[in-house]
């Protein structure tokens, strides 16, 4: 970019919220996922004004904007890799309204996740999606990836809690998506169409999300097994007795290993797979879907069924599976971790391929996810400088996503497409699916600048594409 643009930009943001040097830009070029660009210049913005002036400036320009919340996503979609501008929405991280009679909160985009429930808990009130990155990831970067977390098998994902979107168009417009209201049906369901646009529709900058009450009681428990079917078929048979446990999450033996290597959370490291299961609500009914639940592992040969005894055992679980993706990356140089989904009673069926993906690529994948709602999270760990090792991986990527569409599922339960997974995108919704997401992004940005490249190209930029 030249002179006058950086001029121009610092004339929108103030001259210290425009970063231009390289060692400064380099953070802003890498995610969670293996792809690093750095971008020409990093934005900050504080108002929705703001972000409509760079939208226009960039339209006017014809230059690449990115937008980026806290970078921590997975599939590479805050990667400036057509170069260009990152919009940072980091400063806009302010909580705007409570209103606990409507059970709604109305927040800035950049607002870190975590920091929503302590401002609400006065309320009796939580906001339930909670992913694993629910510390450091922004709110505007859930919407955008529409991210489901550790309780989204009961309380849904974010999709479920968006009520209004103030965004930005690509040229610059500023519309406000959705109502505040309970139901709402004036015009097309637009919510629908920017959670989880990965940021190639507009730019999100202030949400209104419903909050829902705090449960009365929580009943945590952690379940032994000592064969990964054992332990799939009984995620099935939970969900198939009509219980609907909060939390449903499960852990294979590496990544088990690999979490008590990095913290001590209490996981027995001979076990072949555990449970980590929750159930909410009233005590008394809490209490009896556990007893649910604890019958449906001894169907499947529970090797030991604990219920947590206290706020801190529990925590403690909790914590062995949030910090899994940590342990997992301290194992090897460097991991790719996926999240292909299937539906719960195919669960056996994709653990199992994942096992024989494993013998036949010889690669270390270790496995664990949100069991509950389908939805896994293979990671391929491996060492990105041995070639061989890397190429088998790829394969092995490539294959569990045909695994997973062949059993009727999905190539992306949550953590979207991104750069990383846009190359399989066809086979998941075919050249028709392609050609609508297509037709929308022209319709909104015909020229193609708001987060290009990310999910699918554009005809014109097939030869571009990274
Ligand atoms: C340890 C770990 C655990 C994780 N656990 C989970 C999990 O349990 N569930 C889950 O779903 N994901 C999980 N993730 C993935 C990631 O945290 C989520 O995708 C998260 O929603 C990304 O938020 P972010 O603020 O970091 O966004 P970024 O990574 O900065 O951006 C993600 C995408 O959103 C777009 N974007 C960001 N902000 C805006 C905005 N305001 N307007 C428009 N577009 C925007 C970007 O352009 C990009 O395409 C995990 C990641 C890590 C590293």
């Amino acid at each position: 970019m030249n002179t006058s643009q950086i001029q121009e930009l610092q004339n929108i943001f103030g001259k210290e919220e425009v970063l231009t040097a390289p060692e400064d830009l380099l953070v802003y070029g890498y995610d969670a996922s293996p792809v690093e660009v750095a971008p020409e210049v990093v934005v900050f913005a504080k108002t929705t004004e703001q972000v409509s002036e760079l939208l226009k400036f960039a339209y006017r320009e014809e230059v690449p904007v990115t937008p980026r919340g806290q970078g921590s996503g997975l599939s590479g979609g805050s990667i400036p890799h057509k170069a260009g501008i990152v919009l940072s929405m980091d400063k806009m991280n302010k909580i705007l309204h409570i209103d606990p009679e409507n059970r709604l909160i109305t927040v800035e985009a950049g607002l870190t996740t975590s920091e929503i429930d302590p401002a609400i808990a006065k309320f009796n009130l939580f906001y339930p999606p909670d992913p694993g990155s629910v510390s450091f990831s922004s709110i505007g970067g859930n919407v955008a990836e529409n991210a489901g977390g550790l309780r989204g098998l009961k309380y849904g994902v974010t999709k479920n809690y968006v009520k209004e979107m103030k965004v930005v168009l690509p040229q610059g417009d500023i519309v406000t998506i959705g109502s505040k209201c309970v139901k709402h049906v004036a015009g097309f369901n637009m919510e629908s169409v920017f959670v989880g646009a990965e940021g190639l529709l507009g730019v999100v900058t202030e949400i209104t999300l419903a909050l829902m009450p705090i449960p009365a009681h929580r009943e945590s428990a952690l379940a032994i097994f000592t064969t990964l079917r054992d332990a799939a078929q009984c995620v099935s048979d939970i969900i198939a007795a009509g219980v609907t446990p909060s939390t449903l999450e499960f852990i294979d033996n590496k990544a088990i290993n690999a979490i008590q290597d990095f913290k001590d959370c209490g996981l027995p490291r001979d076990a072949e797979a555990v449970l980590i299961i929750e159930c909410d609500g009233e005590e008394h009914s809490a209490k009896a879907e556990m007893a649910k639940v604890e019958k449906m592992t001894e169907k499947n040969n529970v090797q030991k069924f604990k219920i947590a005894q206290s706020a801190g055992e529990r925590d403690n679980l909790f914590e062995g599976r949030r910090v899994c993706l940590n342990a997992l990356a301290s194992v090897r140089p460097n991991l790719i971790l996926e999240d292909a989904t299937v539906l719960r009673s195919q669960l056996p069926e994709i653990v199992e391929g994942v096992s024989k993906l494993a013998e036949k690529y010889k690669l270390d994948i270790g496995l664990f996810g949100h069991a509950g709602d389908g939805n896994m999270h293979p990671t391929f760990l491996y060492d990105a400088k041995d070639k061989d090792e890397t190429a088998r991986v790829h394969e092995a990527v490539k294959e569990l996503f045909q695994l997973a569409i062949d059993l009727g599922g999905t190539i992306s339960g949550e953590h979207g497409i991104g750069l990383e997974k846009k190359p399989f995108l066809a086979d998941q919704i075919g050249n028709e699916g392609i050609a609508l997401l297509q037709a929308v992004k022209k319709t909104l940005d015909p020229k193609n600048l708001l987060n290009p490249g990310k999910m699918f190209d554009m005809p014109q930029d097939t030869v571009q594409a990274a």
